[in-house]
């Protein structure tokens, strides 16, 4: 399952990968979203997390 990997200036989804490696990678890449060269870490740090609409409404 292709993880999605968010772009550490704009922090949107800049490329995907198919999973993690054991050891610490980097994928350097133009990000199709702010046109900048960035270089993301392939780690789960980086990998952008899909919205929980539970944790953010358990108030009432
Ligand atoms: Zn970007």
């Amino acid at each position: 399952m292709n993880k999605p990997l968010k772009c550490p200036i704009c922090g949107k989804r800049a490329c995907d990968v198919s999973g993690i490696p054991k050891e610490k990678l980097f994928i350097e890449l133009k990000c199709p979203n702010c046109n900048k060269i960035v270089k993301i870490p392939c780690d789960e740090s980086a990998v952008k997390q899909s919205p929980h609409p539970h944790l953010a409404g358990c108030r009432g």
